[in-house]
C-alpha cells in the first residue's frame, strides 16, 4: 500500500504500466474508472485496500461502450484532481491511457454476455454493455489483479462482468460494492455534474422511489406491488422514466418491470418465490432509470422479497 497523500505513479502507455506492475510486489485490487472521481471511486479504492497488497485504479473513459450520440466526448475529464483525490486515498498506481494504448487494433472479437446484458440498460443501450465486457477483459488481461472491485451503483454491470469471468473462467475475485450517496440520498455519479440546481434536487426522486419500494418490500408487497411503489413515486415528479424493475438479486432475472424494461419477466422464478411458504427472504434488487432534463440518472438498492404476504 501507498502511503497515505503520496501520489500514485502515473503511467499512460503499456510499457509504462508494464514496468510499474513489475515493481509490485504481493496482491493486486483493480479498480477501473472512467475518472471524475468522487467518494464512491474512492470508497473502492479505500474497500481495496483492505482486500491487497497494493491498489491499481484505470481512468479511462471507453469509447466502446457508449454509442453514438451519448456523452462520450461530454463527460467530465478530470485527471489533475483524480491525482489528488487518489494520494488521499493512497492507490498505489495509476493507468490513465489513450485509447490507442488500450485498442492497439481495431478489435475482431466481441463479448456478449448473453441475456443479462440485454435487459434494462441493455434494452435502452444496445451495445454498452459489450463494450463495457471488452474493455474490462481486456484490462483483466493486462493488469491480471487477483481482485476486482465494482460498484453497486452499476448493478447489472456488476452482473455482467461475474457473467464473464464465470463463464470464461478468468482468475480474478470480483467484489462489489454498496452504493455511496450524498446526504440527500441522491447516489454519488460522475454525471451528476451535467444537473442544474433545480435538477439536482428533482433527482432525488430516484432515492425516494427506491425507498418507496423498499417500503412496500417490507409490508410484503409482491414484485409487481414494488415495482408500482417507486413507479408511483417517480410519476408524480418531473422526470421522465425508462425503466422500473425488480429483479432476482443473484441471477439478476426480471421478477417485475415497467413495459420499458424490456425484457421478459421471468414469471415462474416469481411465482416460486411468491408461493413458497418459507418465512425466509429473497434477495432482490429494484432499479430504477430516469431521465432529469437531459441527463440519464440510475439507481438501485438491494432488498428483500418477504415470503407469505404476498395475496395480502
Ligand atoms: P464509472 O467511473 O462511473 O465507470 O465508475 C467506476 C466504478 O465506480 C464502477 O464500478 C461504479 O459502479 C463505481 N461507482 C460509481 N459511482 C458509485 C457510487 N456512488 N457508489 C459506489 N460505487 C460507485
Amino acid at each position: 500500500m501507498n502511503n497515505m497523500n503520496e501520489t500514485p505513479t502515473l503511467t499512460r502507455t503499456r510499457e509504462e504500466l508494464t514496468q510499474a506492475l513489475a515493481d509490485l510486489s504481493g496482491t493486486r485490487a483493480l479498480v477501473m474508472t472512467m475518472g471524475a472521481l468522487h467518494d464512491g471511486h474512492l470508497q473502492l479504492v479505500r474497500e481495496a485496500q483492505q482486500l491487497a497488497d497494493h491498489v491499481v485504479v484505470t481512468i479511462f473513459v471507453n469509447p466502446t461502450q457508449f454509442a453514438p450520440g451519448e456523452d462520450f466526448e461530454a463527460y467530465p475529464r478530470t485527471l489533475d484532481a483524480d491525482m489528488e483525490a487518489l494520494a488521499s486515498v493512497g492507490a498505489d498506481l495509476v493507468w490513465a491511457p489513450d485509447s490507442s494504448e488500450v485498442y492497439l487494433q481495431t478489435p475482431s472479437i466481441s463479448v456478449d454476455p448473453g441475456a443479462v446484458a440485454h435487459i434494462l440498460e441493455g434494452a435502452t443501450r444496445p451495445t454498452h454493455f459489450g463494450g463495457v465486457a471488452l474493455v474490462v477483459t481486456k484490462t483483466f488481461g493486462i493488469i491480471r489483479p487477483d481482485i476486482a472491485l465494482f460498484g453497486e451503483k452499476d448493478a447489472q454491470q456488476l452482473a455482467v462482468i461475474r457473467t464473464i469471468v464465470a463463464d470464461l473462467d478468468i482468475p480474478v475475485r470480483i467484489h462489489g460494492v454498496p452504493i455511496v450517496r450524498d446526504s440527500d440520498g441522491v447516489a454519488l455519479s460522475s454525471r451528476n455534474q451535467y444537473l442544474s440546481t433545480d435538477e439536482r434536487v428533482r433527482a432525488r426522486a430516484l432515492s425516494h422511489a427506491i425507498g418507496e419500494g423498499a417500503s412496500a418490500a417490507a409490508l410484503g408487497a409482491t414484485p409487481r406491488e414494488i415495482v408500482d411503489a417507486a413507479r408511483a413515486v417517480l410519476a408524480a415528479e418531473d422526470v421522465e422514466i425508462d425503466y422500473v424493475a425488480l429483479v432476482d438479486d443473484a441471477r439478476f432475472v426480471l421478477l417485475a418491470g415497467t413495459d420499458s424494461a424490456a425484457g421478459q419477466v421471468d414469471e415462474a422464478l416469481s411465482q416460486m418465490l411468491l408461493s413458497s411458504q418459507s418465512d425466509a427472504a429473497r434477495d432482490v434488487r429494484l432499479l430504477v432509470a430516469a431521465r432529469v432534463g437531459a441527463t440519464r440518472l440510475i439507481d438501485n438498492a438491494p432488498m428483500a422479497l418477504v415470503g407469505g404476504h404476498s395475496g395480502e
